[in-house]
């Protein structure tokens, strides 16, 4: 896998009201599914697509409406979304703030693209969420994943 991690994606795409459009033009670092509990309120299911990208490799069109809360690590987490359709765009934490956590979900119809290596928070994962059987578990972060 070594390498093959850090493709680079050019996809555009709003948000389900259209009011916020998001275009992602650059490397994504990592892509991984999230069970933790926040990313299941936030995603509505079992657990979250995250793809990792640099800051600078993403557009923002519109105004987003954010959301902090604290993290296990005690860094601070923000979440970004419409305010007026609720559709996730992104996450970022204060311990890295050159890192954007994408909802790949956003891609909608586009995101095919997106191959997890990766389950995190798997601690708090449910039997009924399907998760494909080779993709490594991690009880919470990985080292040098998601901060
Ligand atoms: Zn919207
Ligand atoms: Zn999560």
């Amino acid at each position: 896998m070594t390498g093959s991690s850090r493709r680079c994606i050019a996809v555009s795409a709003a948000c389900a009201c259209g009011a916020i459009a998001m275009s992602l033009d650059g490397p994504v670092m990592s892509m991984l599914l999230c069970s933790c509990l926040d990313c299941q309120r936030a995603s509505g299911s079992g657990h979250a697509g995250v793809a990792l990208v640099p800051k600078a490799a993403l557009t923002i069109a519109g105004k987003p409406k954010t959301f902090n809360r604290p993290s296990d690590s005690g860094a601070t987490f923000t979440r970004h979304f419409c305010a007026d359709c609720g559709t996730p765009l992104y996450g970022q934490s204060s311990r890295a703030p050159e890192l954007r956590m994408i909802a790949v979900g956003f891609f909608a119809g586009h995101n095919d693209w997106f191959a997890p290596s990766q389950l995190i928070f798997a601690r708090s994962q449910q039997a009924w969420d399907l998760v494909a059987d080779h993709l490594p578990r991690h009880l919470t972060y990985r080292q040098g994943g998601k901060p």
